[in-house]
């Protein structure tokens, strides 16, 4: 087995960048660089490099949110983001425990092409965009599809995520999102996360996304179509959620049989739109994910 550098507290993110590419053109088995690359959120000790601070950093100006792929999900469900925009605490402080929300990040969330992470949903419902970086240069794609299949994501070889980004939702709009789940460790039984805008009663825009109900994300644009323009009384939420239901395709596993899940999911569409319907008329909500 041959491994390859450890990257100091000067490392930048190009030179580690271009040293992962090395490594992987010269058949290294192994790059060592876990501490250095992803310290703990509450480690201050560690190194301060351009690379860990650029790559870790929130950025939260008009009209755009940056987020560094390094992000733990504490630093998130800690910043001024979150409290700025419920769905992302919503989310953020609904992933697991706080041992792994201190470790995971935003970036390894997205790379994993896990249908069951929640940081997919959440972007898909912002129509957020990633960077990455690799041998061919920087590009942006949407998260709306970056996993293409279980575990297959748009990526190309040596290429990294270097960061996330989305617009700052409008003033009148707002989200919620809300999952189900055995126990906090546990990954999400369902998840769906709903950003909609309202004018007067009608539903002006909205997007909803869903975890754990099929091998990907699941974009419900069906769902959406069942809102768009509508006044949302308890019927036209009930056509959103079979519509929702009708778009998955969730399996048969440990967290539940496929018609236990379908219920979820028609529980949880209505309760993420009920939700961002209340936070669109100014009241405070706390949801977040239940444990069943
Ligand atoms: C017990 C447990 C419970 C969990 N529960 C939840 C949950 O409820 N909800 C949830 O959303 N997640 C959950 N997770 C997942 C966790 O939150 C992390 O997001 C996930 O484990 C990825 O961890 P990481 O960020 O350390 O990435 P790593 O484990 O380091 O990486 C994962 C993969 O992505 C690649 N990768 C990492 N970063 C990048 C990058 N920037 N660019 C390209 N490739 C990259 C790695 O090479 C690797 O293949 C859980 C994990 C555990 C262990």
């Amino acid at each position: 087995m041959r491994f390859g550098f450890w990257p100091g507290p000067n490392n930048s993110w190009s030179d580690t960048l271009a040293l992962a590419m090395h490594a992987e053109t010269a058949g290294w088995h192994g790059i060592w660089y876990a501490d250095h690359f992803m310290p703990n959120a509450e480690d201050t000790s560690g190194p301060t490099s351009e690379c860990w601070t650029t790559l870790a950093a929130l950025a939260v100006a008009v009209p755009r949110v940056r987020i560094g792929a390094l992000a733990t999900h504490a630093r998130i469900a800690r910043s001024p983001l979150a409290k700025q925009l419920p769905i992302v605490a919503d989310c953020a402080n609904g992933i697991a425990d706080n041992q792994v929300r201190s470790r995971g990040t935003i970036g390894g969330s997205l790379a994993s092409g896990d249908p069951s992470c929640d940081w997919p949903v959440l972007l898909t419902t912002l129509d957020a965009k990633l960077q990455a970086q690799g041998p061919g240069g920087v590009r942006e794609l949407p998260v709306d599809g970056f996993v293409e299949d279980l575990y297959v994501t748009k990526l190309k070889p040596g290429e990294l995520i270097t960061g996330i980004s989305f617009a700052l939702p409008v003033k009148g709009s707002a989200g919620a999102y809300v999952g189900f789940k055995r126990c906090a460790p546990a990954y999400p039984t369902i998840s769906v996360g709903v950003q909609l805008s309202l004018k007067g009663e009608q539903c002006e825009s909205v997007r909803i996304a869903l975890g754990s109900a099929g091998l990907t994300t699941i974009h419900a644009r069906g769902a959406e179509a069942e809102l768009k323009g509508k006044t949302l009384t308890p019927a036209v939420l009930a056509r959103a959620a079979e519509a929702a239901v009708a778009e998955c395709d969730p399996v048969d596993d440990q967290r539940g049989s496929i018609a236990f899940k379908q219920s979820i999911i028609n529980a949880l569409v209505k309760r993420g739109i009920e939700t961002a319907k209340r936070r669109c008329q100014g009241e405070t909500v706390e949801v977040s994910h239940e444990y069943y």
